[in-house]
């Protein structure tokens, strides 16, 4: 496993379009772990493998809410309900953060690791991170979204203790 290099929002591949994934292979699971390093190193609850400037359909979620990591694999978001407000980053992005309206209710299709098929209904602070990970896969970036000011994050130390 490694830590890969996290792509700046200046960076065209993060405007790209991924592409599905149809076979797990060797690289792409280490592609995977790999995702999940980078994102416990940056302390972040989310990153899609654009971010680390690879165009394929693959997303990392831990909201640190002692959960096994979600590994997602050509997700696809197919039922959401009522809306949520609240800040938003991105490890894009790093020190800035910006209101952002989601819905607050996802159901969410999507392979494993294994390419077995699964299904998801998130709420809340989950279905937040689903939604602005799956946004990656298609280029759209949260500042595309978010209303008014990106503002500097201030960042509060929550002990969600791993
Ligand atoms: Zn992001």
């Amino acid at each position: 496993m490694a830590i890969r290099n996290i792509r700046t929002m200046d960076e065209e591949v993060l405007r790209k379009k991924s592409k599905e994934v149809k076979v797990m292979t060797p690289r792409t699971k280490m592609l995977i772990g790999d995702m999940l390093d980078t994102m416990y190193e940056a302390g972040g609850v989310g990153l899609a493998a654009p971010q680390v400037g690879v165009l394929k359909r693959i997303v990392v979620i831990d909201i640190g809410d002692g959960a096994e990591p979600l590994v997602m694999i050509n997700p696809v978001i197919y039922e959401t309900s009522g809306e949520q407000t609240a800040d938003e980053g991105c490890l894009s992005l790093a020190g800035k953060c910006g209101q952002v309206t989601r819905p607050n209710v996802v159901k969410v299709r999507f392979q494993d690791e294994h390419m077995d098929q699964k299904e998801l209904v998130a709420e809340e602070l989950l279905a937040r991170a689903i939604c602005h990970e799956c946004d990656h896969l298609d280029g759209i970036l949260y500042i595309d979204l978010v209303e008014g000011e990106l503002r500097d994050a201030t960042y509060e130390e929550d002990d969600e203790e791993e």
